[in-house]
């Protein structure tokens, strides 16, 4: 086992794997930018090395400056966290280059899965539905794009092969507007991903988002960890997840995530990963493979009683998994709320110093959190500050929970998403089994673009 880990981020997730590393023994490095010196997780770390000024680019995407600082350091492995460098397959590649465990998959599976082009055919060649859309890139030939669309069907969606983080998408409605949406998304792909490839897919009108985490060590054993509906969203962007999915039967579940666990198997997977899914009429379609640990890893730990971050250090290790599929029990159910510095209708970002921070608790309260009273949220990063997961016997009970602890829960000199969460918990149809992707933006009116 590792004596000791550098861990390539910030915010609450450096505080998670800080954590889940002390329970292990093994000594932790935090890396930091000047903006976030007086973390709690860079105080409360063994040892702390500043990597550069405030913007990410000069300092958590750095990756000499990373890599330096494993260097000085003595560590073994470099846990990635999400977001960040957790699915560059150059960094991933440097970091075992440089003699150093990266904690995750291989680089050229990440660079199989962070090409949404390749991991769409990687994924129907394992056996794996995907949602009908182009044979791959979309050509340069407006003739050709438009002969794709209508075999299709409108309304179609645009998607970067580089994307990430609801970002690079334009849904297209009418042939009038397919040629110039093509073009804004190509711009648009280029300047943020570096990569102009576009492709197409059918756009589904009422789906949920469903997904399945997998976890496979490096002797060629996989098994999926349950799934987790994660339909509530804003821009594309998940901000309500819950385990199990209301709407799956153990049946399908288990139907899919085998198939997840075999497709893992077949690429030679290693690590904890999740394979997404719009789920609509009953039939699953695969959107896109993430290779690193989620945001929303939470609700299947509380379900399946497994640290997952320990999971990806003990296979990084090169051990092989405690457990097979028949081992893997689910118990109850498990909902997380992402609180986010921001405005809870418009979404604007909210940071600034937190004057207030007092948190819930009780049976089955769980707060993933580096903020405190006095914390001031940095302007240069993702706006969350937190999560708040609870745990119930029932889906019912979890909301019950989830409730009285956003009633407990009080943040005060920034804007949060808070009461936003304290609606939707209160709301009908979420209520009465969760709801489409496109729920939450019509529920505001804010329609999706
Ligand atoms: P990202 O990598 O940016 O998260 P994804 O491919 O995972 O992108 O898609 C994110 C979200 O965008 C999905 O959860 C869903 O809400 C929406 N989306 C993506 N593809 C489609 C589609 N074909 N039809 C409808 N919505 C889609």
């Amino acid at each position: 086992m590792f004596e000791k880990i550098l861990i390539a981020n910030r915010g609450e997730i450096a505080l998670r794997v800080q954590r889940a590393c002390r329970e292990l023994g093994i000594k932790t490095v935090a890396v930091h930018s000047e903006a976030d010196k007086d973390a709690k997780y860079v105080k409360l770390a063994d040892e702390s090395v500043c990597i550069g000024p405030a913007a990410s680019n000069l300092s958590y995407l750095n990756i000499p400056a990373v890599i330096s600082a494993a260097e000085v350091t003595d560590a073994q492995a470099i846990h990635p966290g999400y977001g960040f460098l957790s699915e560059n397959a150059d960094f991933a590649e440097r970091v075992e280059q440089s003699g150093f465990v990266f904690i995750g998959p291989r680089a050229e599976t990440i660079r199989l899965m962070g090409d949404k082009v390749s991991a769409k055919d990687a994924m129907k060649k394992a056996g794996v539905p995907c949602v009908p859309g182009s044979d791959g890139a979309l050509p340069d030939d407006s003739a050709e794009i438009i002969k794709t669309a209508k075999k299709i069907g409108y309304p179609v969606i645009i998607k970067a092969a580089g994307g990430g983080g609801g970002r690079g998408m334009r849904v297209v409605h009418t042939e009038a507007a397919l040629i110039n949406a093509v073009a804004m998304t190509k711009a648009e792909a280029q300047s943020a991903f570096g990569n102009p490839m576009v492709y197409m897919e059918k756009f589904l009108e009422n789906p949920r988002h469903i997904e399945i985490q997998i976890l496979a060590d490096q002797h060629g054993n996989a098994v999926f960890l349950g799934d987790r509906d994660c339909s509530m969203q804003r821009r594309h962007q998940k901000i309500i997840e819950e385990a199990p999915s209301p709407l799956l039967n153990t049946r399908l579940r288990d139907k899919i995530g085998e198939r997840c666990a075999e497709a893992c198997r077949k690429i030679r997977y290693r690590g904890a990963g999740t394979f997404e899914f719009l789920y609509e009429n009953g039939e699953f379609y695969f959107i896109e493979m993430n290779t690193r640990l989620q945001v929303e890893h939470t609700v299947t730990e509380m379900i399946t009683g497994l640290d997952l971050v320990q999971q990806q250090i003990f296979v990084a290790a090169g051990e092989k998994l405690k457990f097979r599929q028949k081992d893997i029990e689910l118990r109850g159910h498990a909902i997380e709320c992402r609180i986010n510095a921001e405005d809870p209708y418009n979404f604007v970002p909210s940071p600034g110093k937190i004057s207030t921070f007092h948190m819930p608790g009780g049976p089955g309260v769980r707060i993933d959190t580096h903020a405190y009273s006095g914390y001031t949220v940095p302007p240069h990063y993702d706006s969350m500050i937190g999560k708040l997961i609870t745990h119930g016997t029932t889906r019912d009970q979890a909301i019950a929970r989830m409730r009285i602890a956003l009633s407990e829960m009080l943040v005060d000199g920034i804007k949060t998403n808070i009461p936003l969460h304290a609606d939707l918990m209160a709301d009908a149809a979420f209520h009465l089994g969760g709801t489409s992707i496109h729920y939450l933006e019509q529920k505001l009116g804010i329609g999706h673009k």
